[in-house]
Protein backbone atom coordinates (compact mmCIF):
# COMPACT_ATOMS: atom_id res chain seq x y z
CA UNK A 1 0.00 0.00 0.00
CA UNK A 2 1.31 3.76 -1.01
CA UNK A 3 -0.07 7.06 0.47
CA UNK A 4 0.73 10.02 -0.56
CA UNK A 5 -0.70 13.00 1.20
CA UNK A 6 -0.08 17.26 1.26
CA UNK A 7 -0.22 17.45 -2.82
CA UNK A 8 -2.06 19.71 -4.75
CA UNK A 9 -4.04 17.32 -7.27
CA UNK A 10 -4.82 18.15 -10.76
CA UNK A 11 -7.33 14.84 -11.35
CA UNK A 12 -6.81 17.08 -13.90
CA UNK A 13 -10.78 17.58 -14.31
CA UNK A 14 -10.58 19.24 -10.84
CA UNK A 15 -8.08 20.19 -7.93
CA UNK A 16 -7.66 19.35 -4.49
CA UNK A 17 -5.29 21.66 -2.30
CA UNK A 18 -3.39 19.26 0.15
CA UNK A 19 -5.35 16.20 -1.16
CA UNK A 20 -4.14 12.74 0.10
CA UNK A 21 -4.51 9.56 -2.83
CA UNK A 22 -4.08 5.97 -1.76
CA UNK A 23 -2.92 3.15 -3.92
CA UNK A 24 -3.49 -0.70 -3.40
CA UNK A 25 -1.67 -2.75 -5.69
CA UNK A 26 -1.89 -1.51 -9.07
CA UNK A 27 -4.56 0.87 -8.30
CA UNK A 28 -5.98 3.83 -6.60
CA UNK A 29 -8.53 2.86 -4.12
CA UNK A 30 -8.86 6.82 -2.49
CA UNK A 31 -8.78 10.57 -2.89
CA UNK A 32 -9.72 13.08 -0.59
CA UNK A 33 -8.50 16.03 1.12
CA UNK A 34 -6.42 15.61 3.58
CA UNK A 35 -8.20 16.14 7.05
CA UNK A 36 -8.42 12.71 8.46
CA UNK A 37 -6.39 10.77 6.05
CA UNK A 38 -4.47 7.96 8.77
CA UNK A 39 -1.60 6.68 6.83
CA UNK A 40 -2.43 2.93 7.07
CA UNK A 41 -0.04 1.23 8.96
CA UNK A 42 2.65 -0.76 6.67
CA UNK A 43 1.97 1.58 4.08
CA UNK A 44 4.75 3.44 2.20
CA UNK A 45 4.54 6.99 2.91
CA UNK A 46 5.06 10.30 0.27
CA UNK A 47 5.09 13.54 1.57
CA UNK A 48 3.89 15.87 -1.16
CA UNK A 49 3.79 19.20 0.59
CA UNK A 50 4.68 21.73 -2.17
CA UNK A 51 4.43 19.23 -5.11
CA UNK A 52 1.55 18.92 -7.47
CA UNK A 53 0.30 15.57 -8.53
CA UNK A 54 -1.17 14.63 -11.84
CA UNK A 55 -1.70 11.27 -13.74
CA UNK A 56 1.01 10.04 -15.54
CA UNK A 57 1.35 10.93 -18.91
CA UNK A 58 0.14 8.95 -22.22
CA UNK A 59 2.57 8.94 -25.36
CA UNK A 60 1.03 7.74 -28.74
CA UNK A 61 3.87 8.67 -30.80
CA UNK A 62 6.99 7.48 -29.81
CA UNK A 63 9.58 6.08 -32.31
CA UNK A 64 11.96 4.89 -29.62
CA UNK A 65 14.43 6.51 -26.83
CA UNK A 66 18.13 5.58 -25.12
CA UNK A 67 19.72 5.07 -28.54
CA UNK A 68 16.92 2.49 -29.56
CA UNK A 69 14.71 2.88 -32.65
CA UNK A 70 11.55 0.41 -32.26
CA UNK A 71 11.18 -0.21 -36.18
CA UNK A 72 14.98 -1.14 -36.12
CA UNK A 73 14.30 -3.35 -33.51
CA UNK A 74 10.62 -3.83 -31.94
CA UNK A 75 12.29 -5.26 -28.91
CA UNK A 76 13.91 -3.03 -27.35
CA UNK A 77 10.48 -1.88 -26.33
CA UNK A 78 10.74 -2.77 -22.72
CA UNK A 79 14.05 -1.90 -22.17
CA UNK A 80 13.10 1.89 -23.04
CA UNK A 81 9.42 1.75 -21.22
CA UNK A 82 11.66 1.31 -18.02
CA UNK A 83 13.62 4.56 -18.39
CA UNK A 84 10.53 6.77 -19.83
CA UNK A 85 9.28 7.68 -16.28
CA UNK A 86 11.37 10.11 -16.17
CA UNK A 87 9.31 11.93 -18.65
CA UNK A 88 6.19 11.46 -16.88
CA UNK A 89 5.74 8.96 -19.07
CA UNK A 90 3.61 5.81 -18.21
CA UNK A 91 1.89 4.59 -21.10
CA UNK A 92 3.01 4.76 -24.63
CA UNK A 93 2.63 3.51 -27.63
CA UNK A 94 5.42 2.20 -29.78
CA UNK A 95 5.32 3.29 -33.05
CA UNK A 96 6.86 1.18 -35.79
CA UNK A 97 7.74 3.63 -39.14
CA UNK A 98 6.85 2.58 -42.56
CA UNK A 99 9.19 -0.69 -43.11
CA UNK A 100 8.35 -4.67 -44.11
CA UNK A 101 5.54 -5.62 -42.87
CA UNK A 102 7.38 -8.21 -41.01
CA UNK A 103 8.69 -5.24 -38.44
CA UNK A 104 5.16 -4.68 -37.24
CA UNK A 105 4.45 -8.41 -36.81
CA UNK A 106 7.41 -8.38 -34.97
CA UNK A 107 6.15 -5.38 -32.98
CA UNK A 108 2.92 -6.78 -32.44
CA UNK A 109 4.44 -10.39 -30.70
CA UNK A 110 6.73 -7.98 -28.47
CA UNK A 111 3.50 -6.21 -27.15
CA UNK A 112 1.46 -9.30 -27.03
CA UNK A 113 4.30 -11.09 -25.55
CA UNK A 114 3.62 -9.51 -22.63
CA UNK A 115 5.81 -7.57 -19.86
CA UNK A 116 9.12 -9.64 -18.88
CA UNK A 117 9.68 -10.63 -15.39
CA UNK A 118 10.01 -8.21 -12.67
CA UNK A 119 9.35 -5.55 -15.31
CA UNK A 120 8.79 -1.88 -14.05
CA UNK A 121 8.28 0.91 -15.90
CA UNK A 122 5.43 2.50 -18.66
CA UNK A 123 3.11 0.24 -20.32
CA UNK A 124 2.96 -0.13 -24.03
CA UNK A 125 -0.71 -0.10 -24.85
CA UNK A 126 -0.30 -1.53 -28.62
CA UNK A 127 1.61 -0.13 -31.49
CA UNK A 128 0.87 3.03 -33.83
CA UNK A 129 1.38 1.52 -36.87
CA UNK A 130 2.73 4.73 -39.01
CA UNK A 131 2.61 3.64 -42.36
CA UNK A 132 2.15 1.74 -44.90
CA UNK A 133 -0.24 3.22 -46.31
CA UNK A 134 0.65 6.65 -46.48
CA UNK A 135 0.77 9.65 -49.40
CA UNK A 136 4.46 8.85 -51.30
CA UNK A 137 4.37 13.00 -51.84
CA UNK A 138 4.22 13.41 -48.34
CA UNK A 139 6.75 10.15 -47.10
CA UNK A 140 8.66 12.63 -44.68
CA UNK A 141 11.41 10.36 -43.40
CA UNK A 142 10.10 6.97 -43.83
CA UNK A 143 11.24 4.77 -46.95
CA UNK A 144 9.13 4.86 -50.24
CA UNK A 145 10.02 1.06 -51.12
CA UNK A 146 7.78 0.11 -48.31
CA UNK A 147 4.67 2.29 -49.02
CA UNK A 148 2.08 0.36 -50.16
CA UNK A 149 -1.67 1.13 -51.64
CA UNK A 150 -4.16 0.34 -48.42
CA UNK A 151 -4.99 -3.15 -48.63
CA UNK A 152 -7.86 -5.28 -46.15
CA UNK A 153 -5.31 -8.02 -46.39
CA UNK A 154 -2.40 -5.95 -45.03
CA UNK A 155 -3.99 -5.36 -41.66
CA UNK A 156 -5.98 -9.07 -41.92
CA UNK A 157 -4.74 -9.93 -38.50
CA UNK A 158 -4.46 -6.15 -36.95
CA UNK A 159 -6.81 -5.50 -33.84
CA UNK A 160 -6.16 -4.03 -30.61
CA UNK A 161 -5.74 -7.80 -29.11
CA UNK A 162 -3.30 -8.27 -31.73
CA UNK A 163 -1.03 -5.19 -31.12
CA UNK A 164 -1.80 -2.73 -32.99
CA UNK A 165 -3.67 0.21 -31.35
CA UNK A 166 -3.63 2.97 -33.93
CA UNK A 167 -2.83 3.35 -37.48
CA UNK A 168 -1.99 6.27 -39.51
CA UNK A 169 -2.71 6.70 -43.28
CA UNK A 170 -3.69 8.90 -45.93
CA UNK A 171 -7.07 8.77 -46.59
CA UNK A 172 -7.30 9.88 -49.95
CA UNK A 173 -4.90 6.92 -51.03
CA UNK A 174 -7.42 4.33 -53.41
CA UNK A 175 -8.93 1.89 -50.97
CA UNK A 176 -8.22 3.83 -47.72
CA UNK A 177 -11.83 4.55 -46.91
CA UNK A 178 -12.75 0.82 -46.80
CA UNK A 179 -9.60 -0.11 -44.54
CA UNK A 180 -10.47 2.82 -42.48
CA UNK A 181 -13.83 1.86 -41.69
CA UNK A 182 -12.75 -2.32 -41.21
CA UNK A 183 -9.75 -1.03 -38.79
CA UNK A 184 -12.35 0.98 -36.66
CA UNK A 185 -14.63 -1.66 -36.34
CA UNK A 186 -12.32 -3.35 -34.95
CA UNK A 187 -11.79 -0.64 -32.36
CA UNK A 188 -8.38 0.37 -33.90
CA UNK A 189 -7.53 4.15 -34.17
CA UNK A 190 -7.20 5.52 -37.30
CA UNK A 191 -5.41 8.62 -38.15
CA UNK A 192 -5.00 10.51 -41.00
CA UNK A 193 -1.81 11.36 -41.70
CA UNK A 194 0.95 11.71 -44.26
CA UNK A 195 -1.31 12.72 -46.76
CA UNK A 196 -2.05 15.29 -49.55
CA UNK A 197 -5.91 15.33 -48.84
CA UNK A 198 -8.03 17.65 -49.90
CA UNK A 199 -10.24 19.24 -47.31
CA UNK A 200 -13.15 16.80 -48.84
CA UNK A 201 -10.74 13.57 -48.92
CA UNK A 202 -10.45 13.81 -45.54
CA UNK A 203 -13.80 14.43 -44.74
CA UNK A 204 -14.49 11.41 -46.25
CA UNK A 205 -11.74 9.68 -44.12
CA UNK A 206 -13.49 11.06 -40.67
CA UNK A 207 -16.92 9.62 -42.21
CA UNK A 208 -15.10 6.44 -42.51
CA UNK A 209 -14.46 6.16 -38.89
CA UNK A 210 -11.04 7.85 -38.58
CA UNK A 211 -10.90 10.16 -35.38
CA UNK A 212 -7.24 11.45 -35.30
CA UNK A 213 -4.98 13.24 -37.17
CA UNK A 214 -0.65 12.38 -36.84
CA UNK A 215 1.48 15.28 -36.24
CA UNK A 216 -0.54 18.80 -37.60
CA UNK A 217 0.62 20.93 -39.88
CA UNK A 218 3.62 18.22 -40.63
CA UNK A 219 3.90 15.60 -43.61
CA UNK A 220 0.46 17.41 -45.03
CA UNK A 221 -0.61 20.53 -47.19
CA UNK A 222 -0.76 23.38 -46.55
CA UNK A 223 -3.92 25.28 -44.61
CA UNK A 224 -5.11 27.46 -47.40
CA UNK A 225 -7.89 29.95 -47.03
CA UNK A 226 -9.60 28.23 -50.07
CA UNK A 227 -8.41 24.85 -50.14
CA UNK A 228 -8.42 24.52 -46.28
CA UNK A 229 -7.10 20.39 -46.82
CA UNK A 230 -6.22 18.25 -44.26
CA UNK A 231 -5.33 20.04 -41.41
CA UNK A 232 -8.40 22.64 -42.08
CA UNK A 233 -10.48 19.55 -42.00
CA UNK A 234 -8.80 18.41 -38.47
CA UNK A 235 -9.27 21.95 -36.77
CA UNK A 236 -12.55 21.77 -37.44
CA UNK A 237 -14.34 19.00 -37.20
CA UNK A 238 -14.94 18.64 -33.64
CA UNK A 239 -15.08 14.43 -34.20
CA UNK A 240 -11.36 14.99 -34.36
CA UNK A 241 -8.65 14.86 -32.01
CA UNK A 242 -5.01 15.77 -33.04
CA UNK A 243 -1.79 14.88 -32.20
CA UNK A 244 0.72 18.33 -31.90
CA UNK A 245 4.37 18.15 -31.61
CA UNK A 246 4.61 21.33 -29.42
CA UNK A 247 8.98 21.43 -29.48
CA UNK A 248 8.50 24.97 -31.09
CA UNK A 249 10.55 22.99 -34.41
CA UNK A 250 7.94 21.14 -35.68
CA UNK A 251 5.66 24.08 -35.63
CA UNK A 252 6.38 28.04 -34.93
CA UNK A 253 5.69 28.33 -31.25
CA UNK A 254 2.71 31.08 -32.76
CA UNK A 255 0.92 27.75 -33.82
CA UNK A 256 0.88 26.09 -30.98
CA UNK A 257 -0.85 29.12 -29.27
CA UNK A 258 -3.33 29.14 -32.43
CA UNK A 259 -4.09 25.62 -32.69
CA UNK A 260 -4.59 25.53 -28.36
CA UNK A 261 -7.32 28.25 -29.21
CA UNK A 262 -8.92 26.02 -31.71
CA UNK A 263 -8.47 22.47 -30.33
CA UNK A 264 -8.50 23.28 -26.55
CA UNK A 265 -7.95 20.25 -23.75
CA UNK A 266 -10.22 17.54 -25.54
CA UNK A 267 -9.47 17.42 -28.77
CA UNK A 268 -4.92 18.37 -28.80
CA UNK A 269 -3.13 15.49 -28.06
CA UNK A 270 0.47 16.27 -27.33
CA UNK A 271 2.99 13.50 -28.79
CA UNK A 272 6.58 13.23 -28.26
CA UNK A 273 7.27 11.53 -31.88
CA UNK A 274 10.78 11.34 -29.96
CA UNK A 275 13.07 9.32 -31.09
CA UNK A 276 15.82 6.82 -30.48
CA UNK A 277 18.09 10.50 -29.84
CA UNK A 278 15.96 11.11 -26.83
CA UNK A 279 17.90 11.22 -23.51
CA UNK A 280 21.08 10.47 -25.36
CA UNK A 281 23.94 13.21 -26.10
CA UNK A 282 23.74 14.93 -30.11
CA UNK A 283 25.27 13.02 -32.88
CA UNK A 284 24.21 10.65 -35.22
CA UNK A 285 21.24 8.53 -34.78
CA UNK A 286 18.87 5.85 -36.63
CA UNK A 287 15.31 6.01 -37.37
CA UNK A 288 13.98 2.79 -39.52
CA UNK A 289 16.63 2.43 -41.82
CA UNK A 290 17.81 6.00 -42.21
CA UNK A 291 20.83 7.68 -40.55
CA UNK A 292 19.75 11.16 -38.46
CA UNK A 293 21.73 13.69 -37.76
CA UNK A 294 20.37 15.37 -34.66
CA UNK A 295 21.64 18.84 -32.58
CA UNK A 296 20.23 20.70 -29.47
CA UNK A 297 16.55 21.12 -30.82
CA UNK A 298 16.14 18.92 -34.11
CA UNK A 299 16.23 15.62 -36.14
CA UNK A 300 17.04 15.60 -39.41
CA UNK A 301 17.54 12.83 -42.12
CA UNK A 302 21.05 13.36 -42.72
CA UNK A 303 19.89 12.76 -46.80
CA UNK A 304 17.82 16.00 -47.73
CA UNK A 305 17.30 17.06 -44.01
CA UNK A 306 13.89 16.18 -43.80
CA UNK A 307 12.69 16.46 -40.20
CA UNK A 308 12.91 12.96 -38.19
CA UNK A 309 11.27 12.45 -35.38
CA UNK A 310 11.94 14.76 -32.34
CA UNK A 311 14.04 14.68 -29.10
CA UNK A 312 11.24 16.24 -27.37
CA UNK A 313 10.82 15.21 -23.76
CA UNK A 314 7.09 14.38 -22.90
CA UNK A 315 7.22 16.78 -19.29
CA UNK A 316 8.79 19.40 -21.73
CA UNK A 317 6.15 19.77 -24.34
CA UNK A 318 3.73 20.20 -21.18
CA UNK A 319 6.19 23.18 -20.01
CA UNK A 320 5.73 24.38 -23.54
CA UNK A 321 1.99 24.37 -23.77
CA UNK A 322 1.92 26.05 -20.66
CA UNK A 323 4.18 28.61 -21.37
CA UNK A 324 3.61 29.84 -24.92
CA UNK A 325 -0.60 29.79 -23.96
CA UNK A 326 -0.88 30.49 -20.40
CA UNK A 327 -3.45 28.11 -19.95
CA UNK A 328 -5.04 26.73 -16.66
CA UNK A 329 -2.01 23.19 -15.56
CA UNK A 330 -4.99 21.35 -15.80
CA UNK A 331 -6.51 22.00 -19.22
CA UNK A 332 -2.51 21.38 -20.32
CA UNK A 333 -2.83 18.21 -18.27
CA UNK A 334 -5.94 16.71 -20.69
CA UNK A 335 -3.77 16.50 -23.81
CA UNK A 336 -1.50 13.68 -22.14
CA UNK A 337 -3.90 12.55 -19.60
CA UNK A 338 -7.59 12.34 -20.55
CA UNK A 339 -7.75 13.11 -23.96
CA UNK A 340 -5.56 10.21 -25.10
CA UNK A 341 -7.02 8.15 -22.37
CA UNK A 342 -10.55 8.88 -24.49
CA UNK A 343 -8.81 8.20 -27.99
CA UNK A 344 -8.18 4.78 -26.83
CA UNK A 345 -11.42 3.83 -25.02
CA UNK A 346 -9.23 3.56 -21.78
CA UNK A 347 -11.28 6.85 -20.01
CA UNK A 348 -12.62 4.71 -17.16
CA UNK A 349 -8.98 3.29 -16.64
CA UNK A 350 -6.63 5.61 -17.39
CA UNK A 351 -5.81 9.28 -17.66
CA UNK A 352 -7.54 10.62 -14.29
CA UNK A 353 -6.60 10.28 -10.83
CA UNK A 354 -9.81 8.99 -9.30
CA UNK A 355 -11.08 5.41 -7.65
CA UNK A 356 -10.72 2.48 -9.59
CA UNK A 357 -8.19 4.30 -11.93
CA UNK A 358 -4.94 2.71 -12.49
CA UNK A 359 -2.03 3.88 -10.05
CA UNK A 360 -0.59 5.95 -12.86
CA UNK A 361 1.11 8.90 -11.01
CA UNK A 362 3.27 11.93 -11.23
CA UNK A 363 4.62 14.63 -9.01
CA UNK A 364 5.79 17.35 -10.23
CA UNK A 365 7.58 20.45 -8.66
CA UNK A 366 6.32 24.27 -8.49
CA UNK A 367 8.78 24.35 -12.23
CA UNK A 368 6.95 21.25 -13.50
CA UNK A 369 10.15 19.08 -13.26
CA UNK A 370 9.38 14.99 -12.71
CA UNK A 371 9.98 14.33 -9.40
CA UNK A 372 8.63 11.11 -8.86
CA UNK A 373 6.52 8.77 -11.15
CA UNK A 374 4.65 5.92 -10.29
CA UNK A 375 3.44 3.28 -12.65
CA UNK A 376 1.21 0.86 -12.46
CA UNK A 377 1.67 1.32 -8.01
CA UNK A 378 5.51 0.71 -8.17
CA UNK A 379 7.48 4.30 -7.81
CA UNK A 380 9.55 3.97 -10.83
CA UNK A 381 11.73 6.93 -11.01
CA UNK A 382 12.72 9.14 -8.34
CA UNK A 383 14.61 12.59 -9.46
CA UNK A 384 17.26 12.74 -6.60
ZN1 LIG B 1 5.33 11.05 -39.16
Amino acid sequence: MLQITNATIHTPERTIERGSVTVDGDRIVAVGAVAGTAVPAGATHIDAAGLTLVPGFIDLQLNGAFGHDFTADPSTMWEVATGLPRYGVTAFLPTIITSPLEQVAAGMRVVTGGRPKDFRGAAPLGLHAEGPFLNPQKKGAHNQQYLRPPALDTVAGWSPESGVRLVTMAPELPGALEVIGTLASRGVVVSTGHSMATYDEARAGFDAGATYGTHLFNAMPNFGHREPGLPGALLTDDRMTVGFIADGVHTHRSVIDLVWRILGPRRMSLVSDAMAALGMPPGLHRLGEYDVIVDATSCRLTDGGALAGSILEPDQALRNLVEITGCALGDALATLTTTPARLLGLERERGQIAPGFRADLVLLSPDLKVQTTIAAGDIVFSAA
